[in-house]
């Protein structure tokens, strides 16, 4: 409990937050109020997204959690410790902070930007070395990458380092600011989905800024919306948001296309799926048929909507094959199954319209 450095007095409850802001506010001394008075809290393994308007107090709340901005009043305590009581460079080192253009340091190797807290950490070389080849696999970049340096990686790379180099000490509670910022939309949706799966598996506390209300619903456990002057405006689950954003300013931020983003939400389940067809059923009875196997890359169980939505119109709207545990095929994916699931998860919402197709002009 006390290897990352809050263990002391902190709270040992489940739900007690990993992370609460207490009446935070924040006046820049030219007189700008950034945060006014925020209560928040962020769970432990949560990922929290704050998400608003360029401007609206999000990076300098993210930053209040590792002192790089000191409150002005108010607390904010991490695992039950008031932060302004500890020493702000021991704090940094537990917690990861991920920033747009991540900052590598350019004349230093990757492995050794990727090593960097656990030198200060004093760990040995070896111990080093092998966290920084098991990051570079998580990240998904070859192990070869360990003795580049940051001018020969592409923007994507150079991201993925950042993240690794802030994931090296396993720090219970990593910040991000706009981590995927500078990343080209293909890049950026695949580094979304690789840094989620990450974030499960590890069961990082992580706090995450954007001003994208699709990356926030993509990967948010749950999403503050922010208002300028740092007022929380609205803090709930991505498909309770898109359903019932807030009159005024979240409405109208989520803006048109809710159903749309919801798509980009929903999993695919057996529910909305046809049976296989079973070839040669019309021969003799062949027994128990063989099961039939996906081709890789297939939708699957789980798959997102939106993914499923892509691979019904490259298959020009014919039903395309789902499959389960070990690429077994479990059913067939049509239009109609697609729409029954979006209506599946519309069905908590009342007032999202799930428009049917446009009538014949
Ligand atoms: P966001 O992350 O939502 O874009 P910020 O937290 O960066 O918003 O900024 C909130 C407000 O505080 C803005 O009006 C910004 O101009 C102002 N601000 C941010 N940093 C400073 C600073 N160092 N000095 C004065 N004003 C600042």
């Amino acid at each position: 409990m006390s290897s990352n450095g809050f263990g002391a007095g902190a709270q040992s409850g489940t739900t007690a937050p990993v992370i609460r802001f207490e009446r935070a506010r924040k006046e820049y001394p030219d007189g700008t109020v950034a945060v006014s008075g925020l209560d928040l809290e962020v769970y432990e393994h949560e990922l929290l997204v704050l998400v608003g308007p360029s401007g609206c107090g999000k990076s300098t709340t993210l930053r209040m959690a590792n002192r790089l901005v000191e409150l002005t009043s108010g607390r904010v305590l991490v695992k039950g410790e008031d932060i302004a009581r500890t020493d702000p460079v021991a704090l940094r080192r537990h917690i990861g902070y991920v920033i747009q253009n991540v900052g590598l340091f350019p004349h230093r190797t990757v492995g050794q930007n990727i090593g960097t807290v656990p030198a200060l950490l004093g760990w040995d070389a070896r111990r080093t070395r092998d966290r920084t080849a098991e990051l570079l696999v998580l990240v998904g970049l070859e192990p070869g990458h360990s003795q580049r340096y940051p001018h020969q990686l592409s923007g994507g790379e150079r991201q993925r380092v950042g993240v690794a180099r802030a994931l090296a000490a396993d720090p219970p509670v990593l910040l991000m600011d706009e981590p995927f910022g500078s990343v080209d939309p293909a890049g950026r949706r695949r580094l979304q989905q690789e840094f989620w799966r990450i974030q499960r598996e590890l069961g990082t506390t992580v706090m995450l800024v954007t001003h994208d209300i699709d990356e926030a619903v993509r990967l948010g456990d749950r999403i503050a919306v922010f208002s300028r002057g740092g007022r929380l405006e609205q803090l709930t689950d991505a498909v309770d948001l898109l359903a019932r954003p807030a009159p005024g300013m979240v409405a109208d931020f989520v803006g048109n296309g809710r159903a749309v983003r919801l798509l980009g939400i929903g999993e695919l389940t057996s529910d909305d799926l046809g049976p296989v067809p079973r070839p040669g059923a019309a021969l003799a009875d062949p027994g128990p048929s063989a099961p039939l196997l996906a081709p890789a890359g297939a939708l699957h169980l789980g798959s997102r909507l939106d993914d499923a939505f892509a691979a019904l119109a490259a298959a020009g709207g014919r039903g395309v094959p789902v499959a389960g545990d070990g690429h077994v095929v479990v059913g067939v994916l049509t239009p109609d199954g697609l729409l029954g699931a979006l209506r599946r998860i519309t069905a908590q919402v009342s007032d999202v319209d799930v428009e049917g197709p446009p009538a014949a002009q």
